[in-house]
């Protein structure tokens, strides 16, 4: 009874203390888990409405896997790939500029990015986890289907060339971080950290003033949560990680993964095992900085590291990158010198580039 007594008066103090104590609104934090996007996603959020926050980033990931997801029978992408074309209602008109910013993606990487590659990722068993090696007779005429300058849009209808689909996969995530971008300006969020699987967005910086340090996972060693090649301390900024570790199968010994190489059909083999994309997360473009993220990570898994550095060279001013090869060593590019922390009991050999 005494126990009784006395845990109910600790529970009272307690009580007390909470309703007594001032919490300062900028203060407050809220964190949601959504499960999206076969992903699990955190979005951490502070300020007097980090709730309201939290809650309409939730919504806002929930009705962009509503419209975007190729497993969901009825979004718009699946539609869209059932019947060739489509025309867009209002919920569903985005789609146009991602679209767009899809083919400008492709166009700059030659093809290295290409949404039209969807059905060679079927092939492998990507799209309904039925993994699978595909005969090299199917691959070629998969191949035929690939090239994303077929896709139109005029207005509101979308149209693919007889026989394509599109896959998003590559691209949804950082589009939905340019998203939740408008939903922290909406609701003055001052600082926040969104985990959309490998696509991270750290908008302004910790509640202690420092930047977000988000780690750069050691794709050697995929199932050691704690292992990293590094740390990136960010403070407005989306890092956008492509590995193939993060969805792979292994059949007779060998191991097989979801970035495509749209020039062979088989998961890119061009000595990167990681690519990580970080640019500015404050330009206010939906889609921006978050979706170019997203399409150059992958395409530059495919690339490759030569081909990577010379297309960074080009456009140095837009992005920086976090390379890890399959040799053993990670190349970090000039403009991340002073933000990338390399874990030198990694056993990599770290090197910067310019
Ligand atoms: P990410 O993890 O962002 O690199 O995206 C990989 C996903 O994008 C895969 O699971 C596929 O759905 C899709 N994909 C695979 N290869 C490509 C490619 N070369 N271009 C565009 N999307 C791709
Ligand atoms: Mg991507």
């Amino acid at each position: 009874m005494k126990r009784i007594i006395s845990a109910a008066a600790a529970l009272v103090l307690t009580l007390g203390l909470t309703s007594c104590a001032r919490v300062d609104p900028d203060k407050a934090q809220e964190s949601v888990q959504v499960i999206a996007m076969d992903t699990a996603m955190v979005i951490s959020t502070y300020g007097r409405h980090s709730t309201r926050a939290a809650y309409a980033s939730e919504d806002c990931i929930r009705a962009l896997e509503a419209l975007l997801s190729r497993t969901k029978e009825d979004s718009a992408v699946s539609c869209l790939n059932g019947a060739g074309t489509l025309e867009l209602g209002e919920p569903g008109e985005e789609l146009i500029p991602l679209l767009d910013a899809a083919e400008r993606y492709r166009a700059e990487t030659e093809g290295a990015f290409d949404i039209t590659v969807a059905p060679v990722v079927s092939a492998w068993g990507f799209t309904a986890e039925t993994f699978q090696v595909p005969g090299g007779a199917e691959l070629e005429k998969l191949l035929d289907l690939v090239d994303g300058s077929a896709v139109r849009t005029e207005g509101r209808t979308v149209s693919l060339a007889p026989g394509q689909s599109i896959d998003l996969g590559g691209i949804a995530k950082g589009y939905a971080a340019d998203k939740l971008t408008a939903v922290f300006r909406e609701n003055e969020v001052p600082r926040a950290l969104a985990t959309l699987g490998g696509n991270v967005l750290a908008w302004g910086d910790r509640p202690d003033g420092t930047p977000w340090r988000v780690g750069v996972k050691d794709p050697a060693r995929p199932d050691d949560q704690s292992a990293f090649v590094g740390v990136l301390e960010l403070t407005n900024a989306f890092a956008v990680t492509s590995g193939g570790y993060q969805r792979c199968f292994e059949e007779n010994g060998k191991l097989y993964h979801h970035i495509i190489d749209p020039a062979t059909g088989y998961p890119a083999d061009n000595g990167l095992t990681s690519v990580t994309v970080v640019a500015a997360a404050n330009t206010g473009e939906v889609p921006g900085n978050g979706t170019m993220c997203d399409a150059y990570s992958t395409a530059i898994f495919v690339m490759g590291e030569a081909e990577a550095l010379d297309f960074w060279r080009d456009r140095r001013a837009d992005f920086d990158l976090v390379l890890v090869t399959a040799d053993g060593r990670v190349v970090v590019t000039a403009g991340l010198a002073g933000a990338f922390a390399p874990d030198e009991e990694s056993g990599y050999a770290f090197e910067t580039v310019s």
